[in-house]
């Protein structure tokens, strides 16, 4: 199906659908661009950065300078082009995605303890490897395997970067064996528990800091202080 121009005056699309026009054939994945570039695109139509965020609920990934210090206050960067809205039947196959209600959504987070469940991170913290950029928790709809072999839809929590698919260097077979060679019994039992299930579980020392993560900043050298205590010495 062909791609429309986002500033073909034929062009009847509601506010959505052209911002994702414009983000594909003026922006590009990767890049960057401002708000006031938006508005430029689009003087007639209000809250065209709504519409932007609107996007997000079909798989786009967009940063703001909040999660990405790399950023300038007035930049954003389009991540990763999701779903082609302006594609009529691929937008209605994927508008269940928007559909799970705040309950659930909490419920989600809950379950997979406020963490990333493809890299770990805690939401609020900042990448080990990209000081400059924040985990922003989301939950996506993901088919997993079941141990009975069928597939089934679930949600999980991801963050924004493992949503993205940013490439990190592969790595070959032998080293992620000899990565886990060096592991206790316990925790080589646990990293092959989620190899099966495709996902990352959470052991209790990660729930305990991502439960401190959740802490205010300003209260969390209470809770160092307090826990300094417990410490058997
Ligand atoms: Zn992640």
């Amino acid at each position: 199906m062909g791609q429309p121009r986002w500033d073909d005056p034929e062009n009847s699309a509601g506010g959505m659908i052209r911002a994702a026009l414009w983000l594909v054939q003026e922006v590009g994945e990767g890049n960057t661009f401002t708000k006031n570039q938006l508005r430029e695109a689009f003087p007639g139509v209000s809250q065209i950065d709504r519409r932007v965020r609107d996007l997000r609920s079909y798989g786009w990934v967009l940063y703001s300078s909040v999660e990405d210090a790399s950023l300038l206050a007035e930049d954003q960067r389009l991540a990763k082009i999701g779903v082609h809205v302006w594609d009529a039947k691929a937008r209605r196959a994927a508008a269940p995605q928007s559909t799970i209600t705040a309950k659930e959504r909490q419920a989600v987070l809950a379950r997979d303890g406020y963490m990333c469940t493809l890299c770990g991170i805690a939401g609020g913290e900042p990448y080990p490897d990209d000081a400059a950029l924040t985990a922003v928790l989301s939950i996506s709809r993901r088919s997993a395997t079941r141990t009975t072999g069928k597939l089934k839809d679930a949600f999980v929590t991801e963050c924004k970067r493992c949503r993205s698919g940013r490439p990190d260097t592969p790595l070959s077979a032998e080293a992620a064996v000899a990565a886990a060679e060096g592991l206790d019994p316990s925790d080589l039992r646990r990293l092959v528990r989620w190899m099966e299930r495709g996902r990352r579980g959470t052991t209790e020392l990660d729930r305990a800091w991502a439960a401190f993560m959740r802490v205010p900043a300003d209260m969390r050298a209470a809770v160092a202080a307090s826990l300094r205590t417990h410490q058997v010495s």
